[in-house]
């Protein structure tokens, strides 16, 4: 499998070096490219991939059935992909967009009929091969383009198919859902402070805390109730934060928070 990424910027360096890193796709099969060529050229450099001149040699590059992954910002999709559309066609590349908010829809209408086209939406804890990301193939890819996709990012991280009507709450939870863990561990932190511990101490207390309560989560299959219980003594401690917490609105307050960041998602549709 060859593959090839235009753009070369946060999200396309951090499943470069992941893609490198895990030996998924030999550096000598992946090229780059990025706007004025210099941040591709500096990912090549760090990493062995190639860098291309241009988006054109790059799809060439690529070849007949190549992955051409489109990690540039979603307003510059049409002026990007357009001028491609019929070497993509000619090769049967599989496109696969990175973009917030552009559909499969969208996205074929800037490419020829019957173009394979991948929906990804992956998420900043990517940078630290921790990411989460959403995967769903138009009608014209196989299961087996779909699931070399899920294979590339899982190279940064966790990544699942899901049908298309969910990526706007997926994007809450595991897109949007990293500022509110960054504010719960923020309010943590303030807690600590009014409590007379430094802010720098307490920020890496709590950040840890919900590092390691993430991966008990995941690793040992525990529920969230379950974990909770676990921590909650008869008349203890934890659990008077508990109800002091659900007192304040803790939880409906969350599914507002995501409410809201769906809401918004359907308006700029
Ligand atoms: P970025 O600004 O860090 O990188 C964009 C890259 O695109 C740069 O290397 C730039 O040189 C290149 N570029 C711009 N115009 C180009 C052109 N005409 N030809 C070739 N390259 C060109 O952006 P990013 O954060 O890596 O985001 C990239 C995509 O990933 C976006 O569509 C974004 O919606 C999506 N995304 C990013 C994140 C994230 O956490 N960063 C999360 C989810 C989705």
């Amino acid at each position: 499998m060859r593959v090839g990424f235009i753009g070369a910027g946060n999200m396309a360096g951090a499943i470069v070096r992941g893609i490198v890193a895990e030996g998924t796709v030999p550096p000598e099969d992946l090229t780059v490219t990025s706007a004025h060529g210099r941040s591709a050229q500096a990912l090549a450099r760090e990493t062995g991939v190639d860098a291309a001149a241009d988006n054109l040699e790059l799809v060439e590059r690529t070849g007949p059935g190549g992955v051409v992954v489109v990690a540039v910002k979603p307003y510059l999709f049409a002026e990007v992909l357009e001028p491609l559309a019929d070497t993509l066609a000619d090769l049967d590349s599989l496109v696969v967009s990175l973009a917030a908010g552009l559909t499969l829809d969208t996205l074929g209408s800037m490419l020829a009929p019957g173009q394979s086209v991948v929906r990804v939406m992956p998420n900043v804890n990517a940078m630290v091969g921790a990411g989460m990301a959403a995967v769903c193939g138009n009608a014209a890819t196989t299961e087996d383009q779909v699931d070399a996709v899920v294979g590339l990012f899982e190279t940064v991280g966790s990544a699942l198919v899901l049908p298309e009507r969910l990526f706007p709450v997926y994007s809450a939870i595991a897109g949007s859902a990293p500022a509110y863990a960054a504010l719960f561990v923020e309010a943590l932190a303030r807690a600590a402070v009014r409590n007379g511990m430094p802010k720098a101490q307490a920020t890496r207390i709590a950040a840890q805390t919900m590092l390691g309560t993430a991966r008990t989560l995941l690793e040992k299959g525990v529920a969230p109730t379950q974990l909770a219980d676990m921590v909650s003594s008869p008349g203890g401690t934890t659990v008077a934060g508990t109800v002091a917490l659900e007192d304040a609105g803790f939880s409906a307050a969350v599914v507002r928070g995501i409410q809201a960041a769906v809401d918004r998602d359907a308006e700029i549709a």
